[in-house]
């Protein structure tokens, strides 16, 4: 390339990414690293966030950015993430997060994710992956051929769904505790967003302890098999926020929490599975303002990363549903935290994660 070509990239470079360290530096980020592949047109970022507790974890996503920077940007966000998560899971891992930049339903599948695997591998442990938004169990296979740094494969811990929803019922039982001083969901109701793989299993949890359970989804034959199996009751998709019930449970989308559905919610809990439910921060204040009491989602939906941690520490389903259960009393201490000092729960379980990542960062090392 002339020297024009190449003065005119230098250029368009600093459009792309004008301040990738400052990017980097905002949050504390430990380590970004970026991977090619030309033979494939693997496109890779792996973004450490923090490892006091431990070697960080958070799934591979596979997706067609319109920009390398908005790559960088949810790279680096979905990692900070995944450390607040896990800290206050209570678990012994730190926060990362990968992602690829490309078509996902590209026919390079094997190679892409072996050249992913690589990249997981040179790190030597201080990332290890998972699966997440455009990849599958089958991509974990390609990426263990490279690395043993990867949990969620076939034959593992499995469908992580059961879990996740086990703990959002443990969670939705400890906001009942908070708001009506009962923690039984007998007779209270509640409307799941999504009968999906988390809604269904959360819709049978409730059914069990004898709540009524309003579903709406957007694909009828699975409200149908909830109406039919559990006897849950049909809600449209479009009507969800104005039922009049106790509990909103989001288990379909993100960003469902903003300025057009919160003044519509007719319920005194918001407590549900789904990823990134504020479409903003201050959502979380609008909440408070209305007096609807909101668990926090990265606290009330981390059964799903308890399960893959399950394959780290050896555990059974039945110890991942215990530990999942540990998220009734976690979010009683978060909402104490709140009240004490004042702040949203979104703020207050922030609180709760930098405080243990700072703790154990503290403490001393001892060497034999
Ligand atoms: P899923 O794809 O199995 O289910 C989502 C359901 O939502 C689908 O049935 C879909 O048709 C429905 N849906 C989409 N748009 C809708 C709308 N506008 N109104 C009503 N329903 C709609 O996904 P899942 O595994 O059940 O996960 C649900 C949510 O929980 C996601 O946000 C996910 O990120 C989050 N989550 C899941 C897990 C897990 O273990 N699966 C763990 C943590 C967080």
């Amino acid at each position: 390339m002339n020297d024009n070509g190449s003065a005119a990239r230098v250029e368009k470079a600093r459009d792309v990414m004008p301040e990738i360290f400052d990017l980097i530096g905002e949050h504390d980020h430990e380590q970004v690293v970026f991977f090619y592949e030309p033979s494939c047109g693997y496109r890779g970022i792996i973004a450490i966030h923090d490892t006091s507790l431990g070697p960080a974890l958070g799934g591979t996503r596979f997706w067609n950015y319109a920009s390398d920077s908005e790559a960088v940007v949810d790279v680096l966000r979905l990692a900070r993430g995944m450390t607040y998560k896990a800290a206050v899971a209570g678990l012994n891992l730190g926060g990362g997060k990968s992602v690829i930049v490309g078509d996902n339903k590209t026919t390079h599948r094997e190679m892409v994710m072996r050249a992913h695997g690589r990249a997981v591998e040179s790190l030597g442990g201080r990332y290890i992956t998972a699966e997440d938004v455009g990849t599958s169990v089958e991509d974990m296979d390609y990426i263990h051929m490279e690395t043993g740094h990867v949990v969620g494969m076939a034959g593992k811990s499995g469908d992580p769904s059961p879990v996740t929803a086990y703990g959002t019922y443990r969670g939705i039982k400890a906001c009942a505790l908070k708001r009506y001083g009962t923690d039984s969901l007998e007779d209270r109701s509640v409307v799941i967003q999504g009968a999906g793989h988390v809604g269904y299993f959360l819709a049978q949890d409730l059914r069990e302890e004898g709540a009524k359970v309003f579903i709406a989804d957007i694909d009828e034959s699975k409200v149908d098999r909830c109406v039919e199996e559990l006897g849950c009751e049909s809600v449209g998709a479009d009507e969800v926020y104005d039922v009049d019930a106790d509990v909103f449970a989001p288990c379909a989308l993100g960003a469902v929490l903003n300025d057009d559905t919160i003044p519509r919610l007719k319920v005194e809990i918001v407590a549900g599975a789904a990823n990134n439910q504020l479409k903003r921060q201050h959502h979380a204040k609008m909440l408070q303002d209305r007096e609807i009491l909101y668990a926090p989602d990265y606290v009330i939906n981390a059964g799903g990363l308890i399960n893959v941690y399950s394959e780290l520490a050896g555990w059974s389903l039945e110890r991942s549903k215990r530990k999942a259960g540990e998220i009734y009393r976690t979010l009683l201490h978060i909402f104490e935290i709140a009240e004490d000092a004042g702040l949203t729960n979104a703020e207050a379980a922030d609180e709760v994660a930098i405080r243990r990542v700072g703790q154990v960062a503290k403490l001393h090392r001892t060497y034999v």
